[in-house]
């Protein structure tokens, strides 16, 4: 993103620049802002010092370092995840210490949609003190979400169970390219008094997947702000046990764009704020490009007469879209025209453009009608 090339040049500039350690936990003022743009800006969580930050190797680190700290501190061994789920979970789940690994029904392929009646009914037979993995938004990889309705009625099976909610937040602003909207779902179990643990990535909303820039946000209950200090040491001893401290240079690029305006005309740098409301105008760029080929998939299937309903290209969210071809025709279309995509027809909709999306199309009405 170019802004973000520009803030680059401005913090190598600086002759200040230092290569020192970090604190175990990160640069103190990512931790303060980081959380705040799930949570929002007057978290009553925050500011009541029962939730804090800790800067993560990006969201995969954050999920690893919570994984640890619930195995380690609070004696979980039962995980869920939503059937089908992003692929590394597993893995870190099962390396982070968790030794049930269990799934709850996710994706319907009947409606290409949430099998909603399937998740409630896993859920609510998952054993008690189970910890449930929940993607806050643009669900990798079917692209579909639960509407507001059916988180609420999560949160009562949730509730009833004593199960615990572990929020992975990888994509704020690629379902609907707003910020506050994405984060919804967990604003709403805050609000409903849950502690819970959010893994955040930078990678794809800033563009930094290198750079590995997250961060592990923690939510205690009322009057628990005391156990927040407490968890944060038990924090250092994980992160000095994997890495000692997580890299400066994402994290310094990310607070600068997420620091507060007030300070930033404090200190003469007002230009920040003006790139803070560019990086929104980005992300609905991309957003809107996503959309667009959605769309010109999605029509150009139509009118070649492709057998089935295609309307999931379009109502489907984020980065990818699970088309619905059977392994069988996922091969078929890998061999035959040389288009790639993960067995279970999970396809990234950004590697479309105007020049291939028709070549696409022609070639998944191929492998269904063969
Ligand atoms: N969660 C999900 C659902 C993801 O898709 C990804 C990246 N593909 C991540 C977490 C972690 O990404 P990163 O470690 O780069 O932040």
């Amino acid at each position: 993103m170019p802004f973000i090339q520009k803030i680059e040049q401005q913090i190598t500039a600086d002759p200040n620049l230092d290569h020192e350690y970090q604190w175990f936990l990160g640069i103190e003022k990512f931790n303060k802002l980081a959380p705040r743009l799930i949570l929002g800006e007057d978290s009553p969580a925050l500011l009541g010092g029962r939730a804090f930050g800790s800067q993560t190797l990006s969201g995969n680190g954050a999920l690893r370092m919570a994984t640890e700290f619930l195995v380690r501190h609070l004696n979980y061994k039962t995980v869920y995840m939503s059937n089908p789920t992003w692929d590394n979970h597993r893995l870190v789940f099962r390396y982070g210490g968790f030794t049930d690994l269990k799934y709850y029904r996710y994706w319907d392929p009947a409606t290409r949609g949430v099998d909603f009646t399937g998740m409630l009914e896993d859920l609510k037979k998952a054993p008690k003190n189970s910890v449930i993995v929940l993607h806050m938004c643009a669900h990798n990889p079917t692209g579909c979400d639960l509407t507001r309705e059916q988180w609420t009625m999560v949160a009562d099976v949730l509730e009833e169970r004593n199960l615990f909610p572990f929020i992975d937040a990888a994509y704020q602003g690629f379902a609907s390219g707003d910020l506050d909207k994405d984060a919804w779902p967990v604003r709403y179990l805050v609000d409903r008094g849950f502690e819970l643990f959010i893994a955040q990535s930078f990678s794809k909303s800033m563009a930094l997947y290198s750079e590995r820039v997250g961060c592990l946000t923690v939510v205690l209950g009322e009057g628990h702000a005391q156990d927040a200090i407490n968890m944060s040491s038990q924090l250092v001893l994980i992160a000095r046990a994997m890495y000692i401290c997580p890299p400066k240079h994402g994290a310094l690029v990310v607070s600068t764009i997420l620091s507060d305006p007030a300070l930033r005309e404090e200190c003469d740098l007002c230009i920040m704020y003006l790139l803070r409301n560019y990086r929104k105008k980005c992300l609905k760029i991309m957003n809107d490009r996503i959309q667009d080929m959605r769309k010109a998939l999605n029509e150009s299937l139509v009118k070649l007469g492709t057998p089935g309903n295609w309307d999931h290209v379009l109502t489907q969210l984020g980065m990818f879209s699970f088309l619905g071809l059977t392994p069988r025709q996922v091969e078929y279309i890998k061999k035959k025209h040389h288009i790639h995509m993960l067995s279970n027809s999970r396809a990234n909709m950004c590697g479309l453009n105007d020049k291939n999306v028709d070549r696409v199309a022609e070639a998944i009405y191929d492998t269904v009608v063969n």
